[in-house]
């Protein structure tokens, strides 16, 4: 049993240039999530809010400063337990051809049902999928339907959901969901993930109007952090 982290996350100088094209993507960032804080990141197309996803999830090492999380340093963890503590949605969904209830249990060992329906609920995108002939069962990709790009991203949340994990990374995954439907992934989200961490890459003020703190980021640099009100 690998050791469960509570969450606590911290970014510390942070610096780091993509090495296949030498752009300077991240500045020395500093900042710190706490257990259970719902943070928002935003920022213009290409200021490095994805650089920040992929820093976290260890795609790739800093150049300088250090990723701590629960103080130790992140390159020192066991990369594949640390991975499967943390809902990872990516800004490009993938999707396996398969049903899509083996696209919700992606990575988890033996769900059950239940397990993999409330997982579909809390993504809001149950009532879609029991519209389906076949509901779970339903085949996507290349040989079975093809689901829409909010379909697509709301399976790729219940696929992170349903890990139960202790830190949920969105990026920008709820871009072709219309504002209704964010906000009841939103409420769903402040339920199951109460006392757990949350960081959602977002664009539109909606998205990040109930989070404790909003970094926003500009030129690979955090330009302000604070509360919805105080900026
Ligand atoms: P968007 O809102 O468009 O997703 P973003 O804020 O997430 O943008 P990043 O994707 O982090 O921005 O990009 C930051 C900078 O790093 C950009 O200049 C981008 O061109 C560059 N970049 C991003 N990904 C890569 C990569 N895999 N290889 C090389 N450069 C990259």
């Amino acid at each position: 049993q690998a050791a469960a982290i509570s969450g606590h996350i911290e970014f510390k100088n942070v610096s780091f240039t993509y090495p296949d094209t030498g752009i300077q993507a991240i500045k020395n960032i500093s900042f710190e999530v706490k257990p259970g804080e719902f943070v928002a990141i935003i920022g213009r197309t290409g200021s490095g809010k994805s650089t920040i996803a992929n820093l976290l999830m260890r795609m790739y090492d800093t150049d300088s400063g250090e990723i701590l999380i629960d103080g130790k340093p992140l390159r020192e963890l066991d990369l594949n337990s640390f991975r499967q503590q943390i809902g990872f949605v990516p800004q490009e969904v993938f999707l396996f051809s398969d049903s899509i209830k083996n696209n919700i249990a992606f990575g988890i060992s033996a769900p059950d049902q239940e397990t993999i329906e409330a997982a579909a609920k809390n993504a809001a995108v149950y009532q879609n999928i029991v519209e389906f002939e076949k509901g779970f069962e339903t085949l996507i990709g290349e040989r079975g339907i093809t689901l829409s790009g909010g379909q697509k991203q709301r399976l790729s949340i219940a696929r992170a959901i349903i890990k139960e994990p202790q830190i949920l990374v969105f990026d920008d995954c709820l871009s072709a969901v219309d504002t209704r439907t964010e906000e009841q992934i939103l409420n769903n989200l402040g339920r199951v993930m109460k006392n757990k961490t949350s960081i959602l890459i977002a664009h539109r003020v909606s998205t990040i109007k109930n989070a404790d703190k909003i970094l926003v980021i500009e030129g690979g640099e955090i330009m302000e952090q604070g509360s919805h009100r105080s900026l």
